[in-house]
C-alpha cells in the first residue's frame, strides 16, 4: 500500500534528521471488520491495525526546506507490545489482553459492575484500568506526585482514577487492591515492583487519601453554591465559582457538571473557559515578565562563551592558572581592589563547585599583587566557574598568574560527609529495604544531609543498626574506587543513579566499601578509614513520604561525643556524683524527692486545717448568724471556693466571705447556708457591693 509523504513520512520540527516510514499492519480478519464495501488497510474499524514502524532516516532537512542526504543513514524501528499481544491473543482490544484484562476484571469486581453492559461505565472501567497500571510503573519509577514534571502527570492520572471510581459508585478507598494486581501480573518482568511493593501502596494510598480530603472540602464549598443558587432562585453556576472549584479543589469541570445536573442546575461553560484562558495567560505572562527582567540573565551571561573551566581539584588542593575574568555582581572588570566583592574566572581550577548536593570549596586564590578570599565556588553559565569572594590585600588584575588555594581542612571535611553519605544509602537500603529513592541530599563541612523515600521513622533499633553498619565499612579500611565507563557498563554493574537526572554517555562511577556503588562527580576520601566516625544526630519527616536523616563524620563526631562527655561531666559535678554513678543517683535523688514531696503534701493539709480553725475563731455571731470575714494571700479562686466549702461546713448556720488578692487581682467568695439565706442574707449583694469597693466586677 502506497501512501505517500502524508502519511508514511516522519519529521520533527523543521530542521534536522528525518525519512520515509513503512508500517506493518496485521490483517485481524473479517469479525474485526466493519463489513462496508472498500474496507481495507486506513479504514477506521478494527480490522487492520497497525503493529510496527519503520522510519528509514536517511535525510537531513535544511532551513530552506530542502533534503540533504544524511552522512549517517539509519532505520529506527518499533513494536507495539500490546497490540501485538492483541493480535497473538486473538482478543478485542488491549483491555482485552490477558494481564491488563485481569485488572480490569478487578475494577468491575469492586465497582460491581459487568464490562461492556453500559458504555459509558466502560469508559469508566477503562480509565481506572489503565491509569493504575500507569500510576504504578510510574512509581516503581521514583515518581512521586507533586505540581510539577513527572508528578504532575502521576497526580493527575490518580485523580482521573479516583473520579471515575466515584463515577461507577465506588464509596472510600480503592486503588491498593488494583494496585496489587498490577504489581502481581507484571512483578515477573519487572522485578522492582516486588522491591518497591511497600513504597508503592504507600505513596499512592497517601496521595489518594488527600485527594479524597479535596473533594470532600470541595464538595462543601460546592454544597454552599448549590444552597445559595436555590435560594437567590438561579440555575446556573458562574465560571468565576466553578473555576476555583477546579484550580483550588482540583474539582474538574464535569464532575462538578455531573452533581449540580443532579439537582437541575448547571454551569456557565463559557465563563469557565474564560478564566481558564485568563489563568493559562497570567502562567505565560509571568514567564516572559522573569526574563525581561532579567532574573535568568546573570553576569556571566556577557563572557566570552569560547572560554571553559577545568576542575581538576579530584586530588590536588593548589594550582597555578590565569585569570580570565573578574566580574562584580553586573558588571564585568578588568581589576579589583581590597574591599570590593567580586568574581574571578580562571582556566583551571583545583576549587569544586557546588553541585550534586555537595558544597563548594573555600580558600584563598592570590597574584603577585593581592590576595583573594573566596567564600564560595559556584558554576555559571558557559561551563565556567566561578569563585565568589571578597579582596582582602592588594589588587586582582585579569589576565594575571594566580595560586589558587582551597581550604584543604573544610575540603576534606566535605569529602568524609560525601563518601559517608554514599555509605548512609547503602545502609538504610540493607536495613529498610531496596524501594528507597534518594529524595535529595547536602554535604557540608559541618554535616550531611540525606532525604530518601519512606513513610515510616526509623526506630531507634534501626538507627543503631544503620550506624553500626556505616562505621563496619568505614572500620574495614576499603580503598574507594573511582572509575570512568560508558553509561550502561554502569548500569550492568548495578551503579545508583538519581531518578530523572541526566547522564552524559561516559559517567563517574564511585564504589565506596562492599556494597556501595553510585554515578557521582563528588569529591571522595581515598580510603573509608579516613571517614573517622559516622553518627546520626537527627531523623525527621520533612514532607509527605520523604524523611530526611543528619549525620557527622570525623572531628564533627568527636567534638559531639566531648560536648556529651562535656555535659555529663557537669551533671555529675552538680549531683556530686561519679559519672559511672549517674544513673544510680539520679534514681536516689528522685526517690527522695518523692517521699519530701509526700511528707510537704502532708504538711500543707494539717497548715491548712490549723489555719482555717483559727479563722473559724474570728467567726462574729450577728442576729444569731455567725459572720465568717477573712483575708488570705495569693490564693485562686479556685482554692478558695474550696476553703469557703470547707469553712461553710464547719460553721453550722452562717456566712463566709473570703477574699485573696492573686496577681494584681481581687478574688472575692461570698457562702451562705441554708438557714442564713432564709433569714435574709444575700450573697449576690454582698458580692456586688464589696467588688466596687476593690473595683471588680462581682
Ligand atoms: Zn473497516
Ligand atoms: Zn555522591
Amino acid at each position: 500500500f502506497y501512501m505517500g509523504k502524508d502519511d508514511n513520512f516522519w519529521e520533527v520540527g523543521t530542521v534536522g534528521p528525518c525519512g520515509p516510514c513503512s508500517e506493518i499492519y496485521y490483517d485481524r480478519g473479517e469479525k474485526y471488520g466493519c463489513g462496508a464495501p472498500g474496507c481495507t488497510v486506513g479504514c477506521d474499524c478494527d480490522r487492520f491495525l497497525e503493529i510496527w514502524n519503520l522510519v528509514f532516516t536517511q535525510f537531513d532537512k535544511q532551513e530552506d526546506g530542502s533534503y540533504a542526504p544524511l552522512p549517517k543513514p539509519n532505520i529506527d524501528t518499533g513494536m507495539g507490545l500490546e497490540r501485538l499481544a492483541v493480535v497473538m491473543q486473538d482478543v478485542y482490544s488491549l483491555f482485552d489482553v490477558d494481564t491488563i484484562k485481569s485488572i480490569r476484571d478487578h475494577v468491575c469486581k469492586i465497582a460491581n459492575v459487568v464490562y461492556g453492559s453500559n458504555v459509558k461505565k466502560d469508559i469508566s472501567i477503562r480509565v481506572i484500568t489503565d491509569h493504575v497500571r500507569a500510576i504504578t510503573f510510574l512509581s516503581s519509577d521514583g515518581v512521586r506526585a507533586s505540581n510539577e514534571g513527572a508528578g504532575y502527570i502521576l497526580r493527575r492520572l490518580l485523580r482521573r482514577a479516583v473520579r471515575h471510581g466515584k463515577i461507577l459508585g465506588i464509596k472510600g478507598l480503592f486503588l491498593e487492591p488494583l494496585i496489587k494486581t498490577v504489581i502481581e501480573n507484571s512483578k515477573h518482568e519487572y522485578s522492582e515492583l516486588q522491591e518497591k511493593f511497600e513504597y508503592i501502596i504507600t505513596a499512592l494510598t497517601v496521595e489518594e487519601k488527600n485527594f479524597n480530603l479535596t473533594i470532600e472540602q470541595g464538595l462543601n464549598i460546592l454544597e454552599e453554591y448549590i444552597s445559595n443558587l436555590q435560594k437567590e432562585n438561579k440555575v446556573v453556576l458562574d465560571g468565576t465559582k466553578c473555576f476555583k472549584l477546579y484550580d483550588t479543589y482540583g474539582f474538574p469541570l464535569d464532575l462538578t457538571l455531573e452533581i449540580l445536573e443532579e439537582k437541575g442546575l448547571g454551569v456557565d461553560e463559557e465563563g469557565f473557559k474564560r478564566e481558564m484562558e485568563v489563568q493559562r495567560n497570567r502562567a505565560r505572562n509571568a514567564q516572559t515578565e522573569t526574563t525581561y527582567m532579567g532574573a535568568e540573565r546573570t553576569i556571566f551571561h556577557e563572557l566570552d562563551t569560547s572560554v571553559n573551566s577545568v576542575f581538576n581539584g579530584y586530588s590536588i588542593y593548589k594550582f597555578d592558572s590565569e585569570i580570565k575574568f573578574i566580574t562584580t555582581q553586573n558588571k564585568v572588570v578588568e581589576n579589583a581592589k581590597a574591599g570590593e566583592n567580586i568574581f574571578i574566572i580562571t582556566e583551571q581550577t583545583p576549587f569544586y563547585a557546588e553541585s550534586g548536593g555537595q558544597i563548594g570549596d573555600i580558600g584563598e586564590i592570590s597574584t603577585d599583587t593581592g590576595v583573594f578570599k573566596v567564600i564560595a565556588t559556584t558554576k555559571v553559565v558557559g561551563g565556567k566557574i566561578a569563585h565568589q569572594g571578597e579582596v582582602v590585600n592588594g589588587e586582582i588584575k585579569v589576565n594575571q598568574l594566580a595560586h589558587l588555594d582551597v581550604d584543604r581542612k573544610n575540603r576534606l571535611s566535605i569529602m568524609r560527609n560525601h563518601s559517608a553519605t554514599h555509605l548512609l544509602q547503602y545502609a538504610l537500603r540493607e536495613v529498610i529495604g531496596n524501594h528507597i529513592e534518594q529524595a535529595g541530599s547536602n554535604v557540608t563541612p559541618d554535616r550531611l544531609r540525606f532525604d530518601y523515600t519512606h513513610f515510616q521513622p526509623l526506630s531507634s533499633e534501626q538507627i543503631i543498626e544503620i550506624e553500626n553498619l556505616v562505621n563496619n565499612e568505614i572500620l574495614n579500611g576499603y580503598d574507594v574506587n573511582i572509575e570512568e565507563m560508558p553509561i550502561n557498563e554502569a548500569r550492568k554493574k548495578g551503579a545508583m543513579a538519581l531518578f530523572g537526572e541526566k547522564y552524559s554517555e561516559t559517567v563517574r562511577v564511585v564504589n565506596i566499601g562492599t556494597k556501595s556503588i553510585e554515578l557521582c562527580g563528588g569529591t571522595h576520601v581515598a580510603n573509608t578509614t579516613e571517614i573517622g566516625t559516622f553518627k546520626i544526630v537527627s531523623e525527621t519527616g520533612v514532607a509527605s513520604g520523604v524523611r530526611r536523616i543528619e549525620a557527622i563524620t570525623g572531628f564533627a563526631t568527636l567534638a559531639y561525643y566531648q560536648n556529651l562527655e562535656n555535659e555529663l561531666n557537669q551533671i555529675g559535678y552538680l549531683l556530686k556524683a561519679q559519672k559511672s554513678d549517674i544513673v544510680k543517683k539520679v534514681h536516689s535523688n528522685l526517690k527522695e524527692l518523692q517521699s519530701l514531696q509526700k511528707d510537704y503534701d502532708t504538711l500543707k493539709i494539717q497548715v491548712a486545717k490549723s489555719e482555717a480553725a483559727q479563722i473559724l475563731d474570728n467567726a462574729k455571731e450577728i442576729n444569731d448568724i455567725k459572720i465568717l470575714v477573712s483575708q488570705i494571700e495569693n490564693v485562686d479562686m479556685n482554692d478558695l471556693r474550696n476553703m469557703g466549702d470547707t469553712l461553710k461546713n464547719k460553721l453550722g448556720e452562717g456566712v463566709v466571705f473570703l477574699a485573696s488578692g492573686n496577681n494584681e487581682k481581687v478574688n472575692l467568695i461570698c457562702m451562705a447556708t441554708k438557714g442564713a439565706v432564709e433569714k435574709g442574707v444575700h450573697c449576690g449583694n454582698i458580692i456586688s457591693k464589696s467588688a466596687k469597693i476593690v473595683d471588680g466586677g462581682g
